[in-house]
């Protein structure tokens, strides 16, 4: 038996995770949405929604594949192109990768909108602290003054000066209706889930099927590369991007990827 198997998921802090465990990113990610939930920040349903990730994670060998790497680029120029990009935040994402959104939104101008499917003053005050103490200056989603057209109440919540008047929004994570609500508003939208064959990623311009923890440092980095790139050259990557391909490159490598 090696120390691997006496690591529990069960871990006071995320330093006890040892960097080196086969299963590394998986118990890390397990570990921030238990954070999460004992903070009032991630509902408890968060963690069925991580479940599901992680298993498609583990037949995507839990790397960056390629198309998804093209596609975090295309987000990236999608991002610098925009007049008004914003990303948006669950109590999964704010769980997740809290700084890295913050350094995102910081690269590329975008804002940060905290918009919630189980909606409660509580914790959108409380996800909006988590995301200031990790350095996000300006964060949007306590208005709630405008409604996304054909969803329910609760669900159609988001800010006028924020969503509502985005022409880009990076939404990772997001339940189907909502996606397919915002896609109907005529934003083009960039979705980062793991399941290709989720509603979301089906009808995003910029399906990134790929772990949220590695997807948000690397569109970032993009983001970097791409910051002094003239307008052109962005139009020219996005132009070139094949939201078809890379969904269809991601359900293959899911369904016969060597393990
Ligand atoms: P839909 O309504 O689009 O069918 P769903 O019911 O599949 O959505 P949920 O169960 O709410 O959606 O799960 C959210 C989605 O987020 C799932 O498709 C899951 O694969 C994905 N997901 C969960 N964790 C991560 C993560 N860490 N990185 C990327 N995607 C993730």
């Amino acid at each position: 038996m090696t120390d691997y198997d006496t690591v529990s998921a069960d871990v006071e802090s995320e330093e006890e995770i040892p960097e080196d465990h086969p299963r590394y990113q998986d118990l890390l990610t397990r570990h921030r949405i238990e954070e999460g939930v004992e903070k009032g920040i991630t509902h408890l349903q968060g963690m069925h929604a991580e479940g599901r990730g992680s298993a498609f994670d583990y037949l995507l060998g839990e790397e960056t594949i390629p198309s998804a790497d093209a596609a975090e680029r295309a987000a990236a120029a999608h991002l610098l192109l925009a007049d008004h990009p914003v990303l948006s935040i669950n109590g999964n994402v704010a769980a997740l990768v809290p700084g890295e959104m913050a350094a995102l939104a910081d690269v590329t101008g975008a804002d940060l909108e905290v918009n919630l499917f189980n909606r409660t003053p509580e914790r959108i005050e409380a996800i909006a602290d988590h995301l200031r103490e990790h350095d996000a200056t300006d964060v949007k989603g306590l208005e709630a003054d405008a409604r996304i057209p054909n969803l329910d109440h609760q669900r159609a919540k988001v800010d006028a000066d924020g969503i509502y008047d985005a022409d880009v929004v990076l939404v990772p994570l997001e339940d189907g209706d909502r996606a397919e609500a915002l896609d109907e508003m005529g934003k083009t939208e960039i979705v980062i889930d793991l399941n290709p064959l989720s509603r979301s990623p089906q009808v995003a311009d910029v399906p990134i099927v790929d772990n949220i923890i590695r997807a948000v440092p690397n569109i970032t980095a993009h983001a970097r590369d791409l910051a002094d790139a003239d307008e052109d050259t962005l139009r020219e990557i996005v132009a070139d991007f094949d939201r078809q391909a890379a969904l269809e490159e991601a359900e293959e490598r899911i369904r016969s990827g060597d393990l």
